[in-house]
């Protein structure tokens, strides 16, 4: 299968599972994740309709960025770690940061504001493993964290993001993803986006609400050896 076909077998397979859990189609955001890959991929995806495209790498995402330049309607997003001392240019690439799951990174980007900037949004990383040294705050934690995110002027808290773990059932990992989204929209009503689902599990995500699927090898084919 070609780039195109690909692209349009995840959509069907995306539509039939959104009407299969009683869902609207439309009001799921197809991020494809593009990392790796040449910056041609993101001119060819363009071309077939993609608006959304996902970078885990700041440098790799600047770098796109640039060499792609503006156009109409592209939404950017960043969906890594980010280092605090990168967040200026996190902040210069990226419209949307899914990978919030400090407050110093918080206050990073926040202060990475130019004067009059539209606000950043911004999900905020719930870890679903029982690592705490994976990416993503605890969810034990995430409260205080989306308080303390509430108060960066800069910053529009949106929603959460996480990442199945590979020893556990997504579904499962996703219901709790779930009772994290419902905590968040209490304390900062209308951040009810969950980033969630891959090519192994967007299914599943969708099942448990996602909003935001960031699909990248089922789209774009094998990603190339990381140079
Ligand atoms: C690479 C990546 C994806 C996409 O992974 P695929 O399995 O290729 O769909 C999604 N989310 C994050 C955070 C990633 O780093």
């Amino acid at each position: 299968m070609d780039l195109a076909s690909r692209l349009a077998d995840v959509d069907a397979r995306i539509s039939d599972a959104a009407r299969a859990a009683g869902r609207d189609p439309s009001e799921i955001t197809r991020i494809v994740v593009t990392k790796f890959h040449p910056a041609s991929l993101i001119d060819e995806l363009y071309a077939l309709g993609v608006r959304d495209v996902g970078e885990n790498r700041q440098q790799e995402l600047t770098e796109k960025v640039r060499e792609i330049g503006a156009r109409d309607g592209l939404t950017w997003h960043f969906i890594g770690q980010a280092q605090t001392n990168k967040a200026r240019a996190v902040r210069a690439a990226a419209s949307v940061v899914h990978s919030v799951d400090r407050s110093r990174l918080a206050e990073a980007l926040d202060t990475a504001a130019d004067d009059g900037a539209a606000p950043l949004d911004v999900l905020l990383q719930v870890n679903l493993t029982t690592d705490a040294g994976r990416g993503g705050v605890e969810p034990a934690a995430l409260a205080s964290l989306a308080e303390h995110v509430a108060g960066c002027p800069s910053l529009r808290v949106r929603g959460v993001m996480g990442v199945a773990p590979l020893d556990e059932e997504p579904a499962s990992a996703f219901a709790r993803l779930r009772a994290s989204s419902d905590e968040l929209a209490r304390i900062i009503p209308g951040a009810t986006w969950i980033s969630a689902g891959m090519t192994a599990d967007f299914v599943e995500a969708i099942d448990a609400g996602a909003t935001h699927l960031r699909i990248g090898s089922a789209i774009t084919g094998p990603r190339p050896a990381r140079g």
